[in-house]
């Protein structure tokens, strides 16, 4: 009855791969990076999705459940290789940068122009033209799998 062949698709997924993982690899779900308690300074090693700027846990110094944050310039460095990979004709790597600092990693306007060496009203602007763009690539993309509803 159905046309469809689910076994090509997943052939096709296992067709081996001699890249190596550069910059096409895609965006990592976790990193392991420093963070420092904000109560003693304790320095700590947290697997933490790669824009994670606090992490709650407990101190191995304090013994308390604290707030730790994780260097500002190492975060900021891994937003910007990932907002390389995100710019292409819908985002520009600025946009994709404010974007990415302003709602993945939670910074405030303020933080986010200091480290993009640019003002709050302009990280606004960036910002703003980042989520109309994405809200409508998301728009466009749940048309499309509406007409085409991936089966099993
Ligand atoms: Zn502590």
């Amino acid at each position: 009855m159905s046309d469809t062949d689910p076994d090509r698709e997943e052939a096709a997924e296992s067709e081996e791969s001699g890249d190596q993982a550069g910059p096409e690899a895609g965006v990592v779900e976790s990193v392991e990076r420093p963070f420092t308690c904000s109560v003693c300074g304790f320095p700590m090693v947290h697997e933490a999705a790669p824009l994670r700027v606090e992490v709650s846990s407990i101190c191995h110094n304090c013994g308390d459940w604290t707030l730790q944050t994780a260097e500002r310039s190492e975060v900021v460095g891994t937003a910007e290789g990932i907002a390389d990979r995100l710019a292409g004709p819908v985002l520009t790597e600025r946009q994709a940068l404010a974007y990415l600092l302003r709602e993945v990693a939670g910074l405030d306007r303020e933080a986010v122009a200091e480290v993009t060496d640019s003002s709050p009203s302009n990280v606004d602007n960036l910002h703003r033209r980042a989520a109309e763009k994405i809200e409508d690539a998301r728009r466009v993309i749940e048309e499309l799998n509406r007409l085409q509803p991936s089966e099993e």
